[in-house]
């Protein structure tokens, strides 16, 4: 065991009061050993970290609340709430404001800042636009209106504004643009008809075409809120408001506007495409005429419904089937004949007699079904279709079946496998083994070729046959005529169908309608040749897989109508 000698309890006490001296000296006074060694103090030391900024982190609050530092100025901070505290030599103080709480605050004053600057340009501009809008042109002196709507010049003078009653007012009585007293601005239609214009002196915008001060027309948005006008009718019919929401693209498809058919533009004017449900546009074609008697049902039906409508037999083929015709008479409307005058205006009153064919080719029943429809669209649909109302006043007979075997075998040749329209008797004889034995060696084909004697008032006949679309080529359809002037009139609708048929999606850009001479020995030429008659031959697409029958039917019948029509106008000439 060691010896404790004098030295060392001496040593001992000088040691005693140094560690005393460290732990209990204050921050500046250094502490000196036995050994003649200085140390700092342990506040000293401490004094030191503070002096170079440093601050003890703790897990959280209470961890921090158990430390107690020796000195007062000892920061620590809690790093969960990131929150420095100050030791003030009795407990811990919070300092008001974390890293964290000093970058928010910092943010919002920057916020704050933008602010500000966003509202002085905000409170800039709009005391410039008040100054801009508050310029009255005419009496070029300040005014406190604001103008929630104006019309201005290309100099940007204003022209029209609302008032404070809402309504729209002209804002000045001359123009500051021409210094004129006139009108610096007209609005017209597509004639150049003035619809409205200011009018020196007047109020209201000048409605020219009723020459009064109150518009004859209404401005409205897509929803139908009425922005300009008023809603009724007229000054005499208070109590009717109109129902915007009818308003209608074509006054000739009277439908809500608020339809999935599709809309085209059909020569600068909006239409809607039909969508018919009946199932005369629906149907195959097959289920709708499985042979002769099925078809004449039809007309049959239609003779029976419509006092307009008569039938007649015409003859029958050599196995003794009727061919009958049937004749749509229009509302007559001559009157005040006048024997005196040098010219028969009974005559030229008349209505025009158009005489059509179909089934020349007993598989062609697109076109004996069409023109079924387009008759019965003449009876039915005149206010919806175009063409019908048109037609409606020509007198129409129509030869439904003129093969009649050849459609109830549903084949192009009659019985006796005679090509009809190749039996006529105008140069017969340049398609050999369909022929027939000699001209109008066939029945059916003696009373096609004779409709002339048989309608001895009609000018104008039409066969109409069919095509099928699918063949190679570039065709869709077929016009033909023979005469200079008839094939004016197919060339232009022919450009029309071509024109139009584009809507339909049905075929290829480089497959159009055709148009072409009538061959000989056609029943057409014939009646043009013979009878000096204006005939036509005409082709509709057949119903094919892989068109779309409603289309391909629609398509057809377009064809019908445009045809019949320019045919019809044409008639309308003589
Ligand atoms: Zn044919």
């Amino acid at each position: 065991m060691a010896i404790i000698t004098m030295e060392k309890l001496e040593n001992a006490d000088k040691d005693a009061d140094s560690l005393d001296d460290f732990v209990s000296g204050n921050g500046k006074k250094k502490v000196k050993t036995r050994r003649g060694i200085e140390y700092l103090t342990a506040p000293g030391v401490e004094q030191t970290l503070l002096d170079n900024g440093l601050k003890r982190g703790f897990a959280n609050k209470a961890a921090l609340e158990k430390y107690k530092p020796s000195i007062e100025g000892s920061l620590a901070q809690d790093m969960e709430t990131k929150k420095v505290w100050l030791w003030d030599g009795a407990k811990w103080n919070d300092t008001g404001a974390s890293d964290k709480d000093l970058a928010i605050a910092h943010s919002d004053a920057e916020i704050a800042k933008t602010n500000e600057t966003i509202t002085n340009i905000s409170a800039t501009t709009t005391e410039k636009i008040n100054e801009i809008q508050a310029v009255d042109f005419y009496s070029q002196e300040k005014s406190k209106e604001t103008k929630t709507f104006r019309q201005t010049d290309s100099e940007g003078n204003i022209l029209i504004a609302f008032d404070d009653d809402g309504f729209l007012q002209q804002n000045f009585k001359s123009d500051f643009h021409s210094e004129e007293k006139l009108s610096s601005f007209l609005i017209v239609d597509h004639h150049l008809n003035i619809i409205f214009a200011n009018e020196e002196d007047e109020q209201f915008l000048k409605d020219f075409f009723r020459d009064q001060n109150q518009p004859s027309f209404s401005v409205v948005d897509s929803q139908f809120n009425l922005l300009i006008g008023e809603n009724k009718k007229s000054d005499d019919d208070d109590q009717q408001d109109i129902d915007f929401s009818k308003l209608q693209n074509n006054a000739l498809n009277p439908e809500p506007l608020n339809t999935t058919k599709d809309l085209y533009s059909d020569f600068g004017v909006i239409k809607r495409m039909q969508d018919y449900t009946d199932d005369l546009y629906n149907l195959p074609i097959r289920t709708l005429i499985g042979n002769t008697a099925s078809l004449y049902t039809l007309y049959d039906a239609l003779v029976n419904t419509y006092a307009s409508m008569s039938s007649q037999e015409i003859g029958s083929d050599a196995l003794g089937n009727i061919i009958k015709a049937y004749t749509y008479k229009p509302i007559p409307f001559e009157m005040g004949m006048d024997s005196e005058l040098p010219f028969d205006l009974k005559e030229m009153i008349k209505p025009k007699h158009i005489v059509i064919t179909t089934g020349v080719h007993g598989n062609e029943k697109d076109a004996m079904l069409q023109m079924y429809i387009f008759l019965k669209e003449i009876l039915e649909r005149k206010e919806d279709i175009q063409e019908a109302s048109l037609l409606s006043n020509a007198r129409i007979t129509v030869v439904p079946v003129i093969n009649p075997t050849g459609t109830n075998a549903h084949t192009r040749f009659n019985h006796n496998q005679v090509n009809l329209n190749r039996n006529g008797e105008y140069k017969w004889g340049a398609f050999p083994g369909e022929q027939g034995s000699g001209p109008l060696s066939e029945k059916e084909a003696q009373i096609a070729s004779a409709l002339p004697v048989t309608f001895p008032d009609a000018t104008c006949f039409v066969d109409f046959h069919n095509f099928w679309p699918n063949i190679t080529g570039n065709g869709v359809g077929w016009l033909g005529a023979s005469r200079q002037d008839t094939v004016k009139v197919i060339r232009n609708v022919a450009i029309e169908i071509n024109s139009d048929m584009r809507r339909y999606k049905l075929f290829s850009d480089q497959k159009l309608m055709r148009v072409g001479l009538n061959y000989t020995g056609t029943l057409s030429r014939d009646w043009i040749e013979l009878y000096n008659k204006r005939g036509y031959l005409l082709e509709t697409p057949v119903e094919t897989a892989g068109f779309n029958r409603y289309k391909l039917r629609q398509y057809g019948l377009d064809v019908v109508r445009k045809t019949l029509a320019a045919v019809y106008k044409y008639e309308l000439t003589f």
